[in-house]
């Protein structure tokens, strides 16, 4: 939903009929199982071998690695038709995790994990934030010491998205003790079954995103291979997640305009079907006011995160312009989403309608993957 002429440009009919496929899966084999993922707080392990099969996972990542081969514009149909249902399982992760190895592992890493990620054999979670380093990643704790061919991890995380069922961990460490803070931070990549010393710790209740799962992570003397280490030398880490995070942070603010053009949707259709004093509710002025500035600055988010994937896909998407949009975008999310709440009395309050639900999932959207504060310092940077 957004001005009844504008087509993203990114569009294009292939990617059109890979929407009907990923529209059609989503109907059939995720959404009918939402409800009872929210109470069990995680999808069905199935739901990611399904997604694998009907080509959800890795869109766009080269096929000689078992991805899709296409490109941003296949993701951002995913995760625009997810976030069309409403659905939130942690599969963005998935994508996050194979890009980070995409971009710095080796041919080995590659061939080894990309493969199956893509079936769904292997689900992804990335380990950044811990107790007492989330938006400051330079204070991370987590130590992984070099002891002959192996790192030893000790150390823990929190709010682990896909942490408790995840068999792929991408594991952020200070690899030097005594390096500063840029320098001392890598990545390792972590096959998790059965890995001796960890442990995933409880599973956190949100306010929100029930089926998507949060979990705590320990590690005691975890013997991991020094070759799982992604990128040629240690002290790269901060470097790859700064530069990393502008396509999880692009995927999150396209998420963020869908959700209010679902809000949008769903409020005017309430407010033409709503009766007060007689009338429906659309005919008095505050509520046309309240949509038209909702449509208005939804459309423009959408014009924004569209030239944004145009330049994504294009190789050109700065940190800069990824922390505009997700910064900006998802305070329009939570300004539209609240806006539509008022506007549906109190139902906008009771669980079983969508807005309400849209409002609680919708609010994360402006803490996480770094805080919008932080997003503005980046963008303050660039002064
Ligand atoms: C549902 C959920 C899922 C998550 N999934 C993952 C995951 O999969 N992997 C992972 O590693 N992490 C994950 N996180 C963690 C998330 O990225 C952090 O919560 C986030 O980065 C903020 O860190 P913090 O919670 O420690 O808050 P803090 O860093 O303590 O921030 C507290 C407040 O201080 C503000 N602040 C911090 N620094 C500055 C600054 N420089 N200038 C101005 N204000 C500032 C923040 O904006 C915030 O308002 C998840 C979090 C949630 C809630």
């Amino acid at each position: 939903m957004t001005s009844t002429t504008y087509v993203s440009p990114w569009m294009s009919e292939e990617t059109q009929i890979f929407r009907r496929t990923v529209r059609r899966f989503i109907e059939k084999g995720l959404a009918p199982h939402q409800a009872r993922w929210g109470e069990q707080g995680r999808p069905d392990r199935e739901a990611w071998t399904e997604a694998g099969k009907t080509g959800l996972l890795l869109a766009d990542v080269p096929e000689e690695y078992g991805g899709g081969g296409g490109n941003f514009a296949h993701e951002a149909v995913v995760v625009e038709e997810l976030a069309r249902t409403g659905l939130h399982f942690g599969f963005g992760i998935q994508s996050i995790v194979a890009h980070y190895i995409l971009a710095y592992g080796s041919e080995e890493h590659k061939h080894r994990w990309l493969p199956r990620m893509a079936r769904g054999e292997l689900v992804g979670a990335i380990g950044m934030t811990e107790p007492d380093s989330g938006s400051d990643l330079q204070a991370i704790r987590t130590t992984a010491r070099k002891e002959g061919d192996y790192y030893v991890i000790d150390g823990s995380k929190t709010f682990i998205t896909n942490g408790g069922h995840a068999n792929l961990l991408c594991l952020a460490v200070r690899t030097d003790a005594t390096a500063p803070g840029p320098k001392a931070l890598s990545l390792l990549i972590l096959e998790t079954q059965g890995l001796k010393g960890y442990r995933v710790g409880r599973s956190l209740r949100k306010i929100g995103r029930h089926a998507q799962e949060t979990c705590e992570l320990f590690f005691e003397g975890v013997h991991v291979p020094v070759a799982s280490r992604l990128g040629p030398g240690e002290g790269r880490g901060l470097f790859q997640m700064l530069d990393q995070l502008s396509y999880e942070r692009l995927s999150i603010a396209l998420g963020a305009v869908v959700t209010a053009e679902q809000a949008i949707e769903i409020t005017t259709r309430h407010v033409k079907e709503r009766k007060v004093h007689g009338k429906p509710l659309l005919d008095l002025q505050n509520t046309r006011f309240q949509l038209a500035q909702c449509k208005t600055e939804t459309h423009i988010g959408r014009v924004f995160v569209d030239n944004c994937i145009q330049q994504l896909i294009a190789g050109r998407l700065d940190t800069v312009t990824a922390s505009m949009a997700k910064y900006w975008l998802t305070e329009c999310e939570c300004r539209v989403v609240d806006a539509c709440v008022q506007l549906h009395g109190g139902y906008g309050y009771m669980e079983e309608y969508p807005i309400a639900r849209m409002w609680a999932d919708s609010r994360v959207e402006r803490i996480y993957a770094g805080s919008n504060e932080v997003m503005k310092e980046i963008i303050g940077w660039s002064l």
